[in-house]
């Protein structure tokens, strides 16, 4: 049975790989180059787990001369008798021989150019065997660049499935298994890391890092994810290597950052960015105020929740997730507010917006989320505002159930509200004349508040 869950591997599969890797040798000295080879019976994996669309890609690129595996995560994950998050394919054909292949195939990427093959809404990602790169002068820029600290700008030189397997960065994620004889070849010992839980980056780790820093916050997620140890000579250069992360896109750093928070282990991945050191480096507002108890809270259990709606097959949003892992910068700036004599409201949303102007210069998070976090913390400040229609204004507002939570996420962290949640949580389970009692029975709102507020306030309130 497949298993999305992290963590939990089904009873046997240790056992099972421990097996392979006994028949195989694996726990001795390699003597030759080349893959480990697994034959049909060997491995748990069958033609079948591939989804059709990465059977279909694999059998249309066969049948049209080139060479193709489904290779990386999918072939580690149902190893580990885990559900793939998604099938990618490596071939011998270039990207444009592989779109010509297929009706609904397209090229993307620049630094990496690679195939997307679409099959309804499951997309497979295509991918040319990668060689190392050759410093000769007179190089394609376009086929292969590289930075003064060794950053591959492009990485576009293609080369054969050995060469393909070494540019890969971790050892699990460079088997290739090959649905046609149903086989896996494993070239970079990774089996024998799946066994032991480890995960070994190929090669020198300091150089694999400089080339693409985001090597980094990937040895995060699948430690996580996997729940499996960092080997000595992947972890030791992390550190140092950390602020390489400043010279990667805002863009790619935010879809990096959804894959880490978004993948149903938040929680034990936000533990091993803080560990690795490279949680400052995508939350720099937020990682020094960590060192308060609630703020800690906050993030932890904003994670928690996270993983818990995820692995319940509840709907989530990089909006929630973000207004939560913001939220300690906007109370610390909120104050500065304050301190001028400038409305709670005011105050508020002016932290918030610099908050946000401040991390999209490490993520860019897209309009629509920032404008979804700016009215979750907004809403904070009407929920507490009960009185006259406000209660039944807020209720209305579209956002207001993400508000709600937010709340309780604040309440679970240990602030003390009055009893808030729980007042909202009655009103919504009451009808309509019992929520008209609850509003009246609230004390009066101090008199000389509302004047004040008035005169400040601001132009964008979203009150709908
Ligand atoms: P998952 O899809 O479960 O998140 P994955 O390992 O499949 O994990 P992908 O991002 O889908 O990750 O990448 C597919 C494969 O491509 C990886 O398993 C790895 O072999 C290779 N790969 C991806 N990103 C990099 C990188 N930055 N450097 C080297 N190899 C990479
Ligand atoms: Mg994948």
């Amino acid at each position: 049975m497949l298993d999305s869950r992290p963590y939990f591997f089904a009873p046997d599969t240790l056992s099972m790989l421990r097996r392979i890797a006994k028949k195989l040798g694996l726990s001795k000295k390699r003597k030759t180059s080349g893959p480990h080879i697994v034959p049909p019976g060997s491995h748990p994996i069958e033609p079948a787990d591939l989804s059709r669309a990465a059977s279909e890609v694999v059998s249309g690129l066969e049948q049209a001369g080139y060479k193709a595996y489904v290779v990386g995560g999918c072939v580690r994950d149902l190893m580990l008798g885990l559900k793939p998050k998604d099938f990618d394919v490596a071939t011998d054909a270039t990207p444009e021989q592989a779109k010509v292949v297929f009706r609904r195939a397209q090229i993307i990427g620049r630094r990496f150019r690679i195939v997307h093959v679409r099959f309804g809404r499951e997309v497979i990602e295509v991918t040319t065997f990668r060689a190392h790169h050759t410093s000769s002068p007179g190089n394609d820029k376009n086929l292969s660049r590289q930075s003064k600290e060794g950053m591959l700008l492009r990485d576009n030189v293609f080369g054969s499935i050995d060469e393909d397997a070494s540019r890969r960065d971790f050892s699990v994620n460079a088997m290739y298994y090959h649905p046609t004889d149903n086989t896996i070849y494993d070239y970079a010992d990774g089996l024998k890391d799946l066994e032991q839980k480890t995960l070994r980056i190929i090669g020198d780790a300091a150089t694999r890092y400089r080339e693409d820093p985001v090597r980094m916050l990937r040895a995060a997620r699948f430690a996580a994810k996997l729940d499996f140890e960092l080997d000595a000579k992947t972890f030791a250069p992390i550190a140092e290597c950390a602020p390489l992360l400043g010279d990667i896109s805002s863009a790619r750093l935010f879809d990096e950052s959804l894959k880490l928070l978004m993948s149903g282990a938040a929680l034990a991945t936000y533990e091993q960015l803080r560990q690795l050191s490279l949680f400052a480096e995508l939350f720099p507002q937020t990682a020094p105020l960590l060192d308060d108890d609630f703020y800690q809270k906050l993030i932890s259990q904003a994670m928690r929740n996270t993983d818990a709606r995820i692995n319940n097959r509840q709907r989530v949003t990089p909006a929630f997730i973000y207004a939560a892992l913001l939220w300690p910068a906007l109370i610390e700036q909120r104050k500065h507010y304050t301190d001028k004599g400038d409305s709670p409201l005011y105050a508020l949303q002016q932290a918030g917006s610099d908050a946000i102007q401040q991390q999209i210069k490490r993520t860019a998070i897209p309009r629509r989320f920032t404008t979804m976090m700016k009215e979750i913390w907004e809403l904070q400040a009407r929920l507490n505002r009960r009185n006259g229609q406000n209660a039944e204004r807020v209720f209305s507002h579209p956002r207001f159930r993400a508000a709600y939570d937010f709340l309780l996420l604040r309440e679970q962290a240990g602030e003390q509200t009055q009893g808030l949640g729980e007042w909202w949580t009655l009103y919504q389970e009451v009808d309509e004349d019992e929520r008209e009692a609850m509003v009246a029975a609230l004390p009066r709102p101090k008199s000389g508040n509302k004047r004040r507020r008035s005169r400040r306030k601001p132009k964008a309130d979203h009150a709908s």
